[in-house]
């Protein structure tokens, strides 16, 4: 043994590298340490195999980066648990996200942006996988979600004369001053995304334009990048003009808008897996009306067309699936689907949605250069699937047709560790509608 340095090699499988080039039968893919060392043919320059090395024989499989989701919450939703008094409390929010975690990573997703949650729960587990003490994707977070009054975080349980309990997803931020105050508060607490939110449906604009700036002069400020929930018109365009990292939803940007954006440079994650999942599953017994599923179907074919007008710009389209956002977003089930809808209802080849939920989603976990692409010096995040994703899409969305993850350079365990499979739909479970 001349190296120590452990070496993991993944023979004749079909590379789609996430790139968007063109599948590569019978590769040799070469992993050493946590970083990819080699991707072709059996060339000289490998170092001839050893009983030391781990070999995986992928033939017949199809090798892919690991999954990036743009829109992942961990904290924001806890599910039931029989005997737990408080769910919301910041311990077992904290249990949860650990849980959560674990089921993201098992479906093949290795990177995730955390757009929102409880407490500083999410800076914290992120810490934890960064360190070593749980295993789970990449993570970048935010922590309380800002929100004016009226806006999606102010929601009815929370009437404004209240304000916002210590437990909830939102913090109340009704003058610039707030905002700042907020976002210095979450930057000091090592957050690395603001999140803002405006209105539930974007039929008014709830945060003023200065506020979305003055918001992303002070995280800018301190190299932390902001989101925004914006359905409407006027809060996507003052957005593109405050120069926020990412915009969610966009729902009624019209044509003017979609120029400012494709001016400023910003990407859209339109995020249809949610109201898709209410569509379609919202139904009567979690708290779910007809009214409200009407106009989540209304807001998708709005939603499919303004992607369609932003993807003829040459705006990125990311893919974020919004999981954990309610009780029926379940971890680890849904994060595969966003790629089903761009090709289906966007238009989308297979190959795009697939560069959508890896390299173009690199940027936004502050990993770009780094993750989405199976490349020599990237960072060895790979997952091995059995089935071929460009002939059938929908293989994203099943992590039991998975044959091996690989997250910075070692092969993920996919036993549960022991966890129980929770129930996650109690029997008035609120859904938040995209936050
Ligand atoms: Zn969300």
């Amino acid at each position: 043994m001349t190296n120590s340095v452990p070496r993991l090699l993944i023979k004749n499988g079909t590379l789609i590298d996430g790139s968007g080039r063109d599948p590569v039968t019978n590769t040799l893919i070469v992993v050493e340490g946590n970083r990819i060392s080699h991707v072709g043919g059996a060339a000289g320059s490998v170092r001839p195999e050893t009983p030391d090395d781990t070999v995986i024989e992928a033939a017949g499989k199809f090798i892919l980066p690991g999954l990036v989701d743009a829109h992942c919450h961990i904290s924001l939703h806890q599910g039931a648990l029989p005997g737990a008094k408080y769910t919301s409390s910041a311990e077992f929010c904290t249990l949860w996200a650990s849980h959560a975690i674990g089921r993201i990573l098992r479906a093949g997703v290795t990177s995730i942006a955390v757009p929102g949650g409880k407490w500083f729960t999410d800076v914290t587990v992120r810490e934890a996988v960064d360190g070593g003490l749980l295993e789970g994707p990449r993570m970048v977070v935010a922590g309380r979600a800002l929100s004016t009054y009226g806006g999606i975080f102010d929601p009815d349980p929370y009437p404004a004369y209240e304000g916002t309990p210590a437990d909830a997803a939102g913090i109340l931020c009704n003058t610039r001053d707030e905002f700042i105050r907020e976002t210095r508060k979450q930057c000091k607490r090592g957050v690395d995304l603001i999140k803002i939110a405006d209105s539930t449906w974007g039929d008014i604009q709830t945060v003023a334009d200065d506020e979305i700036a003055a918001v992303v002069e002070e995280a800018h400020r301190h190299n932390v990048k902001v989101a925004i929930h914006s359905r409407g018109s006027t809060s996507t365009r003052a957005s593109a003009k405050a120069d926020v990292d990412l915009i969610y939803h966009g729902d009624w940007a019209d044509e003017d808008d979609l120029d400012i954006i494709a001016k400023a440079g910003m990407p859209i994650a339109p995020v249809l897996t949610s109201p898709w999942i209410g569509v379609e599953h919202g139904a009567a017994g979690r708290g779910f009306g007809d009214r409200v599923r009407d106009r989540l179907r209304a807001q998708l074919d709005t939603s499919f067309q303004m992607i369609r007008n932003a993807r003829d710009r040459g705006i990125p389209i990311l893919s974020g699936s919004d999981t954990g956002n309610a009780s029926a977003f379940s971890h680890g089930k849904w994060h595969g689907k966003e790629a089903e809808l761009f090709v289906k209802e966007i238009g989308m080849t297979p190959m795009e949605a697939i560069v959508a939920n890896t390299s173009s989603n690199a940027a936004i976990v502050n990993l770009a250069g780094e993750v989405g692409v199976i490349a020599p010096g990237r960072l060895a995040d790979i997952v091995i699937w059995d089935n071929d994703p460009l002939a059938d899409i929908t293989v994203l969305q099943r992590p039991t047709e998975i044959s091996l993850i690989i997250k910075d350079g070692r092969i993920v365990d996919r036993t549960d560790g022991g966890f129980r499979q929770l129930s996650e739909e109690p029997p008035r479970a609120r859904m938040f509608l995209a936050g």
